[in-house]
């Protein structure tokens, strides 16, 4: 489905060329659980980044189910965005101001839903992630764990074939990264 041949991703700075990795080759196919670790530094965050769409890559070729994507515009990358990835965000990024409920509404209003058709969707997917209870709680007022997990459920609601997720369990216990792990596989 995703396929990577000796891409690289440049970061260009005034008079410098910083290297974020380099010469990656890398075939993902549906249904597959990936994990891709290195140390700090090394370049995860960026390839993750690259493969959602979010960065561009400098040289090499991304296939996307066989289609090559460096004459790819910032419209077509959205359009893959929005058909193929969920992110889950180590930062989180939800709308502190908005329940639980609306940040992860939000997500499927961008992506095209109507607010009635998709009320049943998103009570499923909060009690996926077991916030049922925090239903109608402002995200300013979980905690680290409950925020994690409605980030993961915003993720799962797109119902997208490509989750990505970076750094999931850096802040869990490895009871919590446990029930992470059963609840996005
Ligand atoms: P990791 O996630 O494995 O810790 P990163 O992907 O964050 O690594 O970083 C890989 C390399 O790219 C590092 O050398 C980092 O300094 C560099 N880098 C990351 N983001 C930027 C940026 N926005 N501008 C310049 N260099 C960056
Ligand atoms: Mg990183």
């Amino acid at each position: 489905m995703l396929e990577l041949k000796n891409v690289s991703k440049f970061y260009y700075q005034q008079d410098t060329v910083a290297s974020g990795f380099s010469k990656i080759n890398l075939k993902l196919n549906r249904g597959e659980f990936v994990a891709i670790t290195g140390e700090s530094g090394s370049g995860k965050s960026t390839l993750l980044n690259v493969l959602s769409g979010l960065d561009t890559y400098e040289e090499g070729e991304m296939y996307i189910n066989g289609q090559e994507t460096s004459g790819y515009s910032e419209t077509d990358f959205e359009a893959y965005r929005k058909k193929y990835i969920g992110n889950i965000f180590q930062s989180f990024n939800l709308v502190n101001s908005y329940t639980v409920y609306q940040n992860i509404e939000l997500v499927l209003l961008i992506n095209g839903f109507k607010k009635s058709e998709v009320k049943h969707k998103i009570l499923e997917v909060i009690e996926k992630v077991d916030l049922l209870k925090y239903k109608n709680t402002k995200a300013s007022k979980l905690s680290g764990g409950q925020k994690q997990r409605v980030a993961i459920a915003r993720a799962l609601v797109k119902e997208t074939p490509i989750l990505v997720a970076d750094e999931p369990t850096g802040n869990l216990d490895s009871k919590a990264a446990r029930k992470y792990y059963e609840i996005i596989t």
